[in-house]
């Protein structure tokens, strides 16, 4: 049986500024208290996993059970169809660079992929979400997302974060990047997975 959530006081488990106030916003009309995991001084544990599950159980089961607290995690990155699925799981780590993550050295290593294979346009890709709320005592519950779309090139907008201005939603003519952060926050791949967690967990 799902279980639902009970209690003010939710942990996200994310050091990402940017993913902490998408959810922080998802999750204000339902009155929860949304802790981010850099205030609780939680490291980040290493992913090991191959899968966005996998990953996002890594992170949610760490911080439930280092603070006692339920916690969310989000593992989420971008499929591109003509580099097999890439970066996928590694959407992050090919932001990487000795000095944090540079999303512009990311986005044109995507870009440069897809010239180099010669990849027809449209360039189909997806960005995918896998929400995990776990508790303390290893229960969980998970909740895929998906968000349909291509990549295009040049870059453009600056109004999101992380890959947002090479990725071009389904029945839009802008970027995720140039698109209001309200709006994204309706359709995007974690308000999909966000739209299942409260149905099952919160009503
Ligand atoms: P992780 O889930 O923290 O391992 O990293 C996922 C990576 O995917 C992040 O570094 C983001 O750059 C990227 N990503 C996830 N969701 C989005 C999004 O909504 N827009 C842009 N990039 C995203």
């Amino acid at each position: 049986m799902t279980r639902k959530f009970s209690g003010d006081r939710l942990l996200v488990a994310t050091h990402n500024k940017g993913k902490l106030e998408e959810i922080e916003r998802l999750l204000e009309p339902f009155g929860v208290k949304v802790v981010g995991a850099a205030e609780m001084g939680l490291d980040e544990p290493e992913e090991t996993e191959t899968t966005f599950v996998g990953n996002a159980r890594i992170k949610a089961h760490a911080a439930a059970k280092a603070t006692g607290l339920p916690a969310l995690s989000d593992d989420s990155g971008i499929e591109v169809d003509a580099l097999d699925g890439a970066p996928g799981v590694y959407t992050a780590d090919w932001a990487e660079t000795p000095n944090g993550r540079d999303f512009v050295m990311a986005m044109t290593r995507t870009h440069e992929e897809l010239e180099t294979r010669n990849a027809a346009h449209p360039r189909t890709a997806r960005f995918c979400c896998t929400l995990v709320l776990a508790w303390p005592d290893g229960h969980d519950e998970v909740f895929p997302g998906v968000i349909e779309g291509k990549v295009v090139w040049p870059m453009r907008g600056d109004q999101g974060h992380g890959y947002d201005p090479i990725f071009m939603p389904d029945g839009y003519d802008i970027t995720l990047g140039e698109m209001d952060r309200w709006k994204k926050n309706e359709i995007s791949h974690r308000a999909d997975a966000f739209r299942k967690l409260v149905a099952a967990c919160f009503d």
